[in-house]
């Protein structure tokens, strides 16, 4: 008897789950506000009022922590980290739980990637930014050292119960680009997954953040871009489950000075543009990871990266090297 009636509820519960299925629809909505790149959501709702709806609190939280992570522009009635950069050199700087949160994790990053990731890089990262933008020259290295006496993560200072962030080098900056879009792409999923829908796609320029699978059963499917521009195909394409994929690549942001190319991503050890890679991919489920160790894997020699990516339980990396030839 007993037998019988849970069978009879494992049936209910599958007619269940197929009726939610059904009604289903594929909608995708685009964004070109957030995080200074293109950014899109894919997910399966019952009508199109009800994807307006939901997208809306979605990018409600996109803009909050775009505004928040902005370290060249402040936000009325906001403390964002370009607010942070001014102030903390002087005294403890009251920031929102998210930036503490943010931060924190930035310190694990540093942590994770044996200080390949750094945060603190802002006043190496700024000078390459402003050439970078300039693209005529290359920066001295005494001014590249000069700036990276500034760079000492342990003089972050982070108070979790006043909520208060403080520079105990009044030189000191932060620069999140390494991992701002993949944390907010995770607290992103995370939120969707809660409130939203219970199967989407996140794309925050390239960082991708996926839960659940699609209402006919299939995966959520990823292609990875080649980074070589003769490639008339992407690079792979890839079926995931709950799983975030991140690429740093050197085919986006570069210039160019005397044929030589130079990336936006800097090995922290000769505070010259990495050099190593076309691209780096990573596949894992927390999009903050993923992206925290692209970027250090886009760095870092093949062996030391795997090393790294060992550390970090399930995930993989795709290397694409300088020949555009899969590793
Ligand atoms: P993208 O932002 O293009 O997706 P990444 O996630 O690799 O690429 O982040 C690159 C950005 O991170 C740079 O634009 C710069 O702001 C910052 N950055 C570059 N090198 C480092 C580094 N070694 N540690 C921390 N941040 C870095
Ligand atoms: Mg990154």
């Amino acid at each position: 008897m007993k037998k019988v009636f849970s069978v009879i509820i494992c049936i209910s519960l599958t007619l269940t789950l197929c009726s939610c299925g059904r009604g289903l629809k594929r909608f995708e909505k685009t964004y070109s506000d957030v995080f200074d790149t293109i950014s899109s959501v894919v997910a399966y709702d019952t009508d199109g009022d009800s994807f307006e709806k939901h997208c809306d609190e979605l990018h409600k939280l996109l803009l909050k922590y775009n505004n928040l992570f902005d370290i060249y522009n402040s936000h009325d009635g906001i403390t964002c980290l370009k607010d942070i950069n001014e102030k903390a050199g002087k005294s403890p700087v009251k920031a929102s739980p998210e930036i503490i949160d943010m931060l924190t994790f930035g310190k694990k990053a540093y942590k994770i990637t044996g200080g390949t990731v750094n945060i603190c890089m802002g006043s190496v990262l700024k000078i390459w930014h402003d050439y970078r933008e300039e693209g005529t020259r290359v920066p001295e290295m005494s001014i590249l050292k000069k700036a990276a006496e500034h760079c000492d993560i342990s003089d972050l200072v982070i108070d979790e119960k006043n909520s208060t962030v403080y520079f105990a080098d009044s030189e000191m900056s932060l620069d999140v680009g390494a991992i701002a879009k993949g944390y907010a792409a995770q607290k992103a999923k995370e939120f969707a997954q809660e409130n939203l829908w219970s199967s989407a796609l996140i794309n925050l320029g390239g960082n991708i953040a996926t839960f659940g699978i699609k209402p006919g059963g299939a995966q959520w499917t990823v292609q990875i871009e080649n980074p070589d521009p003769r490639a008339t195909q992407a690079l792979t394409t890839m079926g995931v489950v709950d799983k975030s994929v991140v690429t740093s690549g050197d085919y986006q942001r570069f210039y160019e000075v005397d044929g030589k190319r130079y990336c936006h991503i800097i090995d922290p050890k000769t505070l010259m543009p990495a050099d190593n890679f076309s691209s780096v991919s990573i596949i894992c489920e927390d999009s903050a990871i993923a992206d925290a160790l692209s970027t250090a894997l886009f760095v870092l020699p093949k062996d030391e990266g795997e090393g790294i990516l060992n550390s970090i339980e399930g995930a993989k990396a795709i290397w694409v090297d300088k020949d555009y030839k899969i590793l």
